[in-house]
């Protein structure tokens, strides 16, 4: 945030990482600018266990950048969580960064051998160090950051603080979402809009892919030295299925009705006989509402989601994963008894969330429980920000459909058609990258 207005500049920073709490849970962090120098505090957890009134309190300054940590570049520790503040010859920089580099080691060796010291294993770290070095070329920070995107490959939404400047961009692909709001005369930027309605700033538009927007006492510019041909750029289309919540909108299009239009073509592609489709909480929700809207099944709760246990799927180890599904979700068995139930969810990684799903609901008393799935099959690893792990762990790259339902001990099982994604996404202004997919990337990675 860049406040023009004398805005309690922390305290709409916490509340924006508040709402993006699903997009990282493992650490959270707000750096903060009060004449020009910057103050710093982050530490492992969510973001209300980080964040004290207290602690809150302490912050103050007219610029800040926040993060909520969920890593798959560099292991999970205070470290690593963001926003990284660093001091060089030109004063302070401190930077938070969504996305992954698919050419950091490549970057990280070059660095290493150049004599850079390395404090942690995330890649933020890389763009700092790179960031330095052309900021010595040149006499403006914006200037070095436009000289730095031409190095890097990979998937970035990135926000930055200089001792005079506040500073966004994001990858040429536009792989990671982020957007631009207002709040009076003060600038606030986003990874999803639900932030910026949570803090109740209008929402502006999205940062255009390969943009730099820089905002200062003189007011908002912007660099687009990086930016492809209109329409070229490939946002995530898991940011779609999964990652996002389901009342942001990200390039044009609503993350709720993405949702809805996978349900409707499952009930097209896979359709069941069935007493009653629900959805997996949350990100199932949407898809079952648009199942229950194609077959004309009543939509029904069947699921009941602890609230205050993280996403399973942004858990970094398989032991936390597990113990997280039986803590998180449980059974309305008078919703379920004797019933046929099409169950929906957002994706199938190694199938245990799944499995155990199925067998909850047909011990409550299931009469049959029919999988729909809107995502299309895992087939391939994710370099850019998404935990999609290497193929070995994928189950779909080791089974068929029909072993995997029997593994998951359900009636039937369908998955989203891979050629029939855009339909889900009629309104995007670019394309989209389906790699995990299809296996077709938009950038090269190591
Ligand atoms: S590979 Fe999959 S998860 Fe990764 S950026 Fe592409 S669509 Fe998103």
């Amino acid at each position: 945030m860049f406040d023009n207005d004398g805005f309690d500049v922390a305290g709409i920073t916490y509340a924006g990482l508040f709402a993006l709490q699903h997009r990282g849970q493992e650490s959270a962090g707000i750096a903060i600018n009060r004449e020009r120098e910057i103050t710093l505090y982050k530490n492992t957890g969510l973001v209300q266990e980080v964040f004290t009134p207290d602690i809150l309190s302490k912050l103050k300054g007219r610029m800040a950048v926040g993060h909520v940590r969920y890593s798959t570049t560099g292991e999970s520790s205070v470290l690593n969580a963001q926003p990284l503040v660093s001091r060089y010859v030109k004063g302070q920089l401190a930077m938070a960064v969504n996305g992954n580099l698919s050419n950091y080691q490549e970057l990280k060796h070059r660095l290493a051998w150049d004599g850079a010291i390395f404090q942690t294993t995330n890649d933020t770290e890389i763009i700092m160090h790179l960031l330095a070095r052309a900021r010595m070329k040149t006499g403006r920070v914006e200037t070095a950051l436009s000289m730095v995107m031409k190095e890097l490959q990979g998937s970035y939404s990135l926000v930055m603080m200089s001792p005079q400047k506040l500073i966004v961009c994001r990858d040429p692909k536009g792989m990671r979402p982020l957007c631009m709001g207002k709040l009076d005369n003060s600038y606030v930027f986003a990874s999803e809009t639900c932030a910026l309605d949570t803090v109740r700033a209008e929402y502006i538009r999205d940062v255009e892919p390969g943009e730099i927007i820089i905002v200062d006492k003189d007011g908002m510019r912007t660099i687009r030295d990086n930016c492809p041909e209109p329409g070229t750029s490939s946002i995530c289309i898991f940011e779609y299925l999964y990652f996002a919540r389901s009342d942001s909108y990200i390039e044009g299009m609503g993350v709720h009705e993405a949702r809805k239009n996978t349900g409707k073509i499952l009930a097209e592609t896979y359709p069941a006989e069935a007493d009653l489709v629900a959805g997996v909480p949350d990100s199932g929700i949407d898809a079952a509402i648009g199942y229950a809207e194609g077959s004309g099944i009543p939509y029904g709760k069947a699921l009941v989601i602890n609230r205050y246990v993280g996403r399973t799927f942004i858990q970094p180890s398989q032991e936390q994963r597990s113990t997280a599904v039986r803590l998180k979700i449980n059974v309305l068995r008078d919703a379920v008894k004797g019933k046929r139930i099409v169950l929906v969810d957002d994706s199938i990684v190694r199938g245990t969330t799944s499995a155990r799903l199925v067998s909850m609901l047909k011990e409550a008393g299931a009469k049959e429980v029919h999988m729909r799935i809107s995502s299309p099959p895992f087939l391939w690893p994710c370099y850019f920000g998404t935990d999609v792990p290497s193929k070995e762990h994928l189950i779909a790259c080791h089974h068929s459909v029909d072993e995997i339902c029997k593994m998951l001990g359900a009636d039937s099982l369908g998955f989203m058609p891979v050629e029939r994604l855009s339909e889900i996404v009629p309104d995007i202004k670019c394309r989209y990258c389906d790699g995990c997919f299809t296996g077709n990337y938009p950038y090269t990675h190591e």
